[in-house]
């Protein structure tokens, strides 16, 4: 009879993430002002043969690196990073080899792992979230063959010290050293410049953020380039599309739609900081396009009640590593505006305990 690999079963099945959503979405992490105009306006420019046509992607990984800094062999574009995280994990684990990440981080790095055979080390960050560095060098061991850290880390928002990553990447040169940085924009901090210190470093990066790209699927893996040799092996040659491709230099092309989309969430997060504050909500300190905070016994009713007003956001309080936490995206002004008119109601509803 037919049956799966065991690795693969035994990979945990998370719930669908999209399902008809509408209303205002801030539960996935995008930016709901959307991308550059320069974007919409090339999309609509796109001809019969640039859909027949099979994808090109070594003109644009050039447009990539050299908005980088790095050389073309160094960068691979990919269907997201979610398809970086896949490549990486396959390139580098098998069974018998360790995988390390921060614990509660991206769940993409114990999927990729798992199903690769190898063993998930997953190192514990304490309540109040900060880069488990101590912990994650001593977990180290000639095993280790990939360690992942996203920075800042979704969902707590937390950001690793670069003396810390850097620590790491000495500690282990016989191991990949994932630095994700899909939220780079937000945060400002880049390990990019370590590139031709550590060959095991691997830089990700995402135009599904701060670009406002998420529906094209389209992020990037940079790292030495004879280890990029290696992951190209494996990468399907047509797995980013002539649209995303088509659209992603308009989108570089306009630095000041993406500063402004930045600064935005910026001044929205410390008000939405501000905001939980005076309910008594605890948030923690984010450098991300999101905010994690601590609902207590209430995080599912919270989700639920919001929900009911057109506001979706994600609850991650059943997961042990972060209990009764929800993360809420930075949503536009006139979003956040509408929830901050629901929360009272929502937090009386659900029976949060201070009295709103
Ligand atoms: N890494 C992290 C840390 C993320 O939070 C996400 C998206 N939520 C991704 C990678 C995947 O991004 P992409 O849309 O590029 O696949």
């Amino acid at each position: 009879m037919l049956r799966a690999r065991d690795a693969v079963l035994s990979v945990p099945q998370i719930p669908q993430l999209t399902s008809g959503r509408s209303g205002i979405c801030l539960d996935l992490n995008e930016n709901t002002a959307g991308p550059s105009p320069r974007v919409l306006a090339r999309l609509r420019s796109l001809t019969a043969a640039d859909i027949s046509l099979y994808p090109e992607r070594a003109a644009v990984e050039a447009v990539v690196a050299k908005h980088l800094g790095v050389g073309p062999q160094e960068v691979l574009l990919t269907n997201g990073v979610d398809e970086a995280i896949v490549l990486l994990f396959s390139t580098f684990l098998g069974p018998g080899d360790d995988a390390l990440y921060p614990v509660p981080t991206f769940p993409m790095y114990p999927i990729c792992a798992t199903a690769a055979g190898a063993r998930t080390v997953g190192i514990a960050t304490d309540r109040d979230f900060r880069f488990p560095a101590a912990a994650l060098r001593a977990a180290i061991s000639p095993q280790t063959r990939l360690i992942a850290v996203a920075n800042p880390n979704n969902p707590t928002g937390a950001l690793a010290p670069r003396k810390e990553l850097l620590a790491i990447l000495e500690a282990a040169p016989h191991s990949a050293v994932l630095v994700d940085e899909a939220y780079y924009e937000f945060s400002g901090e880049t390990m990019l410049g370590e590139l031709p210190r550590f060959p095991n470093l691997f830089v990700a990066r995402t135009f599904s953020k701060a670009y406002g790209l998420a529906a094209l699927r389209v992020g990037c893996l940079v790292g030495a380039a004879e280890h990029m040799d290696a992951v190209r092996r494996l990468a399907p040659p047509f797995s980013v599309n002539s649209v995303a491709l088509a659209c992603l230099p308009e989108a570089l092309a306009d630095q000041d739609h993406v500063s402004a989309c930045v600064t935005a969430v910026k001044r929205e997060r410390a008000r939405l900081d501000a905001a939980f504050s005076k309910y008594g909500i605890r948030t923690w300190p984010s450098h991300g396009n999101f905010v994690l905070a601590d609902l207590g016994k209430w995080h599912a009713e919270f989700t639920a009640e919001l929900a009911k007003d057109g506001i979706h956001v994600r609850d991650r309080g059943a997961d042990p590593a972060c209990a009764g936490c929800v993360r809420i995206t930075i949503g536009t002004s006139a979003e956040m505006d509408r929830f901050y008119a629901v929360l009272p109601g929502v937090l009386q509803r659900t029976g949060w305990h201070v009295a709103v």
